[in-house]
């Protein structure tokens, strides 16, 4: 362990899951330590200076980054906020972990890691699950032919969202809300990790099905996608549904992997094989994704490495679920790979 810390985070948004997660998830770093927090609001500021210890915070973006001691920022604030905040980072040469989704849109995921490489700085996305014990060993069966090859799959991504979550996730377009930019998202994500390569075209239906979601705002949806060798994957994501889990299904010629209860920041659940042997539980040891997210972050830092997800992984997933809505607002398929809208 260091003798004294060497890497200065600030926090840009004083969020659930800043203060939930990832305080605890960056501090237990023995490399990194929290020394600022960026908020809007004076409140917020006071309430994680006093239960978090942070040393300072601001309520002026321009004077958080001016602080010469800051060397890189984790960026939690709603959606809208990514891509401004991505850029005065990178122009402040800070690195930089940001939320998924990256952005809003695909032009500013784009120009987002191109302001990074252009300053010379690591942008990450903090695409968790891939940092799950449960998804690393989903990926580590797959990757070793035990299924045989992979047919099809199912994501089911369908909770219950709690109050403090479904504010602006519920009610406010402009910030973001609805499942494909909060749930979608990372369903495509651990699907590229698994799989190693983008969608070729997805389908689907869309719907507001709650009685309080505004118009417009979808709560509920099933993405179709193709993959390459013809492997179709179901995408179930719902903030509507408060006793089924969440759950996924990996199917192969040789078997069949399931997930039980594993689309959760948490660490929990149970993933189990069968195949003609019988049906198996894996055994391992859960682990917090976060640490992973941030050992990996502070690794591609120090030019040991490369984030578990890069800003370039998170402008793709977010790619992947702008065309998902763009099929489910045209009910028709949208071709991934031919679109030029969506070409990199
Ligand atoms: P919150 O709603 O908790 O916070 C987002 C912003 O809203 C904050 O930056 C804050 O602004 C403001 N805010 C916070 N609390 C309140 C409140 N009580 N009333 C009004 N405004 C408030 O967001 P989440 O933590 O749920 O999500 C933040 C980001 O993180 C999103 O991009 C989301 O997609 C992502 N996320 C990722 C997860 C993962 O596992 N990777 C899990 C959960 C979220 P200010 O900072 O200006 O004070």
């Amino acid at each position: 362990m260091s003798e004294k810390p060497s890497l200065n985070w600030g926090l840009i948004g004083a969020s659930n899951i800043a203060r939930e997660w990832m305080h605890e998830a960056i501090s237990q770093h023995p490399d990194c330590r929290v020394v600022s927090v960026f908020t809007s609001s004076e409140e917020r500021g006071e309430a994680f200076k006093a239960d978090l210890g942070i040393a300072r915070y601001y309520t002026e973006l321009d004077a958080f980054l001016s602080d010469p001691e800051l060397d890189a920022v984790y960026i939690s604030t709603t959606n809208n906020r990514h891509c401004a905040e991505v850029m005065a980072a990178a122009k402040a040469g800070k690195h930089i972990l940001c939320e998924k989704p990256l952005a809003m849109t695909y032009e500013d995921a784009e120009a987002m890691v191109a302001a990074t490489v252009g300053a010379g700085v690591v942008l990450a996305t903090n695409h968790h699950l891939r940092n799950m014990e449960t998804h690393r060993t989903i990926k580590a069966i797959i990757d070793s032919g035990e299924i045989g090859d992979v047919t099809s799959a199912r994501f089911s991504f369908t909770v219950d969202l709690p109050d403090n979550l479904a504010r602006w996730r519920l009610n406010d377009p402009s910030l973001g809300a609805g499942v494909l930019l909060d749930l979608t998202v990372h369903d495509l994500d651990t699907l590229r990790y698994y799989f190693g390569h983008d969608p070729v075209r997805v389908s689907g239906i869309g719907l507001t099905t709650g009685a309080d979601t505004p118009e417009g705002v979808l709560d509920n949806t099933t993405t179709v996608w193709e993959f390459p060798g013809k492997v179709l994957v179901i995408c179930h994501d719902s903030f509507l549904v408060p006793y089924g889990g969440t759950a996924v299904e990996i199917h192969g010629t040789e078997g069949s992997i399931s997930g039980e209860q594993i689309l959760w920041q948490k660490p929990q659940g149970k993933v189990y094989v069968t195949t003609k042997h019988g049906k198996r539980e894996i055994n391992f040891n859960h682990a917090i994704p976060y640490h992973r997210t941030v050992s990996d972050f502070v690794n591609a830092v120090r030019g040991k490495g490369v984030p578990s997800a890069s800003g370039r992984d998170g402008a793709d997933s977010l790619r992947l679920v702008l065309a998902a809505r763009e099929a489910l607002a045209t009910g028709r398929t949208v071709e991934i790979s031919a679109s030029a809208k969506y070409a990199r």
